[in-house]
């Protein structure tokens, strides 16, 4: 607007593209569009803070993160910081909300509360109930939603699970430049809510008990919700690494998983990544779009046996992943953060103490299936049992009341089901998990024609 433009300004390509071009490129170097989300202030190495800003992200919250320690060599946050009262500066990490009421260390609770999720059901019987959000949930829902069951889903994180975590899924099929689990799980919460799921998240299932053909789901808030149908889609957690210094850094520089919150703040660090499964080798992928060197320790003597082919070549023409193999964390140091580790070397029997500011562990995974263990029958490792699985020598389960053999995705209680990764013997992909949700609806029908 404030520039005089030469007219006739033909030929375009000479005269008016480029002279725009740069008038943009000007006003957008300059510009700070004022921010009216959520802001979170907060120590970039304390646990609580991380915890914050992964729940936030994983729930597509908006937000600013303010890294405290920059309050002596930025103007804006010295500002912000000094506007506060003692007491909120003291109780960090604060949460300040748009019309700028605050929350200062606040559990993850009160901050579902204040950004409006849903934490307690509006009914207290449904026709179909869902434990876990990941792929196999979501599509579960989705499916016994649209085709008219009254269908809630409990989640004790946020919608997507494992899969909310990866940064690119690139062999989901429809999309051939791959997308983001971030992406998937919003596109099919949304999908889920247009089919009128009701979707209960931050909430934990922690107990289960049957009364006749109900089943009784005990949340971690005391509340019950009452079912026909259950289905478990409870998928798996992070394997921890028990190795000395882990536990106590944890959230201060150590992460399990990618961690994906902590990405922009390694800027132009070394960051190193435990674990050769894909897992593993997309986050490295990620990092190395950040970190100035990302280095990948393997305890085995290659990627070839744990990492598709295609992730392994991406990695080789990355310079800056560097790959250890033979190599396993022996400790971790640091007092009030991580600030170097140990690695041993099998193959050299060495071990050396290297500087290190982010770690991230991803070395599997286990189901956390105890609050089932009166219930459902499970193998000894915590993976649900399910269809023929659950015949030894043609006998049926012990318990089993029911005139036939449990179906496929049944468990050893009719009419509870189970899909995606906490099933005995199922395939960890998002694909399969989706497969078995939506296939499982079907069996959830057949079971109701016959109790209702
Ligand atoms: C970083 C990473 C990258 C991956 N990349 C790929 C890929 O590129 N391609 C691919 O096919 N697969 C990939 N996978 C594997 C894939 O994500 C999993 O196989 C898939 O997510 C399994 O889906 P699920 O629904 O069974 O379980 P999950 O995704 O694990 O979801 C289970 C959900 O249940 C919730 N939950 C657990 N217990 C309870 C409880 N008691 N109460 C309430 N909620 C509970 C959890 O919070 C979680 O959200 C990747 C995995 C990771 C970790």
């Amino acid at each position: 607007m404030h520039h005089y433009l030469l007219k006739p300004w033909d030929p375009p390509q000479e005269n008016l593209y480029p002279v725009l071009d740069d008038l943009l490129a000007d006003w957008q170097a300059d510009y700070r569009p004022p921010f009216e989300g959520i802001s979170l202030l907060g120590h970039r190495w304390s646990p609580a803070s991380h915890s914050l800003k992964d729940f936030l992200a994983r729930n597509h919250v908006p937000y600013r993160w303010i890294e405290i320690e920059t309050a002596k060599t930025d103007t804006e946050v010295g500002q912000l910081l000094a506007s506060l009262p003692e007491e909120d500066q003291q109780r960090l990490p604060l949460v300040i909300f748009p019309d700028g009421t605050r929350l200062p260390d606040p559990s993850l609770a009160a901050v579902a509360e204040r950004i409006g999720l849903k934490t307690r059901a509006n009914e207290a019987f449904y026709d179909l109930a869902i434990v876990g959000g990941g792929p196999a949930g979501l599509a579960a829902a989705v499916y016994g939603a649209s085709e008219g069951l009254r269908t809630v889903m409990i989640e004790r994180e946020a919608p997507g699970g494992q899969a909310g975590r990866s940064s690119r899924i690139e062999n989901y099929l429809g999309f051939p430049v791959g997308l983001s689990g971030g992406d998937l799980a919003r596109r099919a919460v949304m999908q889920a809510q247009r089919f009128g799921v009701e979707i209960l998240s931050p909430q934990e299932a922690i107990g289960l008990r049957l009364e006749g053909p109900y089943r009784l789901i005990k949340l971690a808030d005391g509340a019950e919700i009452i079912c026909h149908a259950l289905m478990l889609a409870t998928g798996v957690q992070w394997r921890k690494l028990d190795v000395p210094g882990v536990e106590r850094l944890t959230g201060a520089g150590i992460y399990y998983g990618a961690a994906m919150t902590e990405a922009l703040s390694c800027q132009d660090e070394d960051v190193y990544v435990i674990g050769g499964a894909n897992s593993a080798g997309q986050a490295a992928m990620n990092f190395s779009k950040y970190a100035r060197r990302v280095v990948m320790l393997v305890r085995g003597p290659s990627l070839s046996a744990t990492m598709s082919q295609y992730l392994i070549d991406q990695i080789k023409a990355t310079p800056n992943i560097h790959l250890e193999c033979n190599s396993v964390l022996a400790e971790a140091h640091g007092e009030e953060r991580l600030e170097a580790i140990s690695v041993h070397c099998s193959e050299s029997n060495e071990t050396n103490k290297v500087p290190a500011t982010s770690l991230f562990i991803m070395i599997g995974a286990m189901p956390r299936t105890d609050w089932l263990a009166e219930v459902v029958e499970r193998d000894e490792l915590g993976f649900v049992l399910s269809g023929s699985d659950l015949l030894r020598a043609g006998k049926r389960p012990r318990g089993w009341q029911v005139d036939r053999d449990p179906g496929l995705l049944e468990t050893s209680v009719p009419g509870i089901f189970v899909v995606g990764g906490v099933r005995c013997g199922s395939v960890k992909r998002v694909a399969s998990g989706v497969g078995e949700g939506s296939v499982a609806i079907s069996f959830v029908h057949q079971y109701l024609s016959k109790v209702v």
